[in-house]
């Protein structure tokens, strides 16, 4: 199936875990796909490479550090001239930092509110004047279940989820008179290599193997017991593409194994 084609899509943050899989399932479904992520060159070339030899499409590599809003600019502004409009904007670029609001450090959390919350203020409001100007337009804002409650470790987390929920909203009502969407997802627990880094953290700090911190990470926490997978994650990006969800407008998502709905 072919239904994204002849749209063009940035998914921030793709060259790992949750938006890779993204970039992944919207280029099958046609979309010629503009990745990000802080990596080395040589990565960004192979993998698209990759995505080429996958989908017959060529793929493009912003290599754009989501933490300055001077280098946003470049990448939004060069898009648009490139393309004339980004159709599909997934900011999904995230950062986790666990510990307690008073040994939380002061750098993480600038970096934090830099990536996780004012990068996707700057790329909608870059973006949005030329998605208007074609009056069709998806954004997505890869949010989390800490968008939505609070946990203690997570404050900075938590903030920024919460903040990002409230963006989403918000350019879902300014946009709501147009062909422009504008949602959240919420994942639970996905394995990725962020969520690796806690379950390491873990077992070097309890002393524990894997199996057994990755139980105490996520089995007292998501009533599944398992782990939302990033296809699973992927596959709802889609759908919130397609005419199917030409009026779900604001939503925040949650695709948690049930952790929510306790
Ligand atoms: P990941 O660590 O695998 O990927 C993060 C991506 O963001 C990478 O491509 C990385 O290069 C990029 N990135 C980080 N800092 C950047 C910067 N300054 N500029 C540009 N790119 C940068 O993480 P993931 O688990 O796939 O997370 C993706 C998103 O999903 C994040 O927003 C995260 O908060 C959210 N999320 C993840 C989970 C989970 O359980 N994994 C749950 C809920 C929400």
């Amino acid at each position: 199936m072919n239904e994204l084609a002849g749209r063009v899509a940035l998914i921030t943050g793709s060259s790992s875990g949750i938006g890779l899989a993204v970039a992944h399932r919207l280029a099958r479904a046609g979309a010629k796909v503009i990745l990000n992520g802080l990596i080395e060159q040589a990565g960004a070339a192979a993998l698209c490479l990759e995505f080429e030899q996958m989908y017959g499409l060529p793929a493009e590599f912003e290599h754009c550090d989501l933490r300055d809003r001077e280098q946003i600019k470049v990448m939004i502004a060069a898009l648009n001239q490139r393309h004339g409009a980004l159709d599909i904007l997934v900011n999904n670029a995230g950062i986790q930092h666990v510990s307690t609001i008073e040994s939380f450090p002061e750098d993480v959390w600038d970096d934090m509110l830099a990536i996780n919350l004012s990068a996707s203020f700057h790329t909608v409001r870059l973006a949005l004047p030329a998605m208007r100007s074609r009056n069709w337009g998806r954004i997505i804002n890869m949010a989390s279940i800490s968008g939505l409650r609070g946990r203690a470790g997570k404050v900075g987390y938590n903030a920024t989820k919460h903040g990002l929920v409230g963006l989403t909203k918000s350019v879902a009502v300014e946009t709501a008179d147009s062909a422009i969407t504008c949602n959240a997802i919420c994942p639970g627990w996905v394995h990725t290599p962020l969520v690796q880094k806690q379950i390491d953290a873990l077992a070097a700090r309890e002393d524990i193997d894997n199996d057994a911190a990755t139980h105490r990470l996520i089995g007292l926490r998501q009533p599944s017991g398992r782990f939302v997978t990033v296809e699973q994650i992927a596959e709802l990006a889609l759908f919130l593409c397609l005419p199917a969800t030409d009026e779900v407008r604001g939503v925040a998502w949650a695709m948690d194994g049930g952790t929510t709905a306790l």
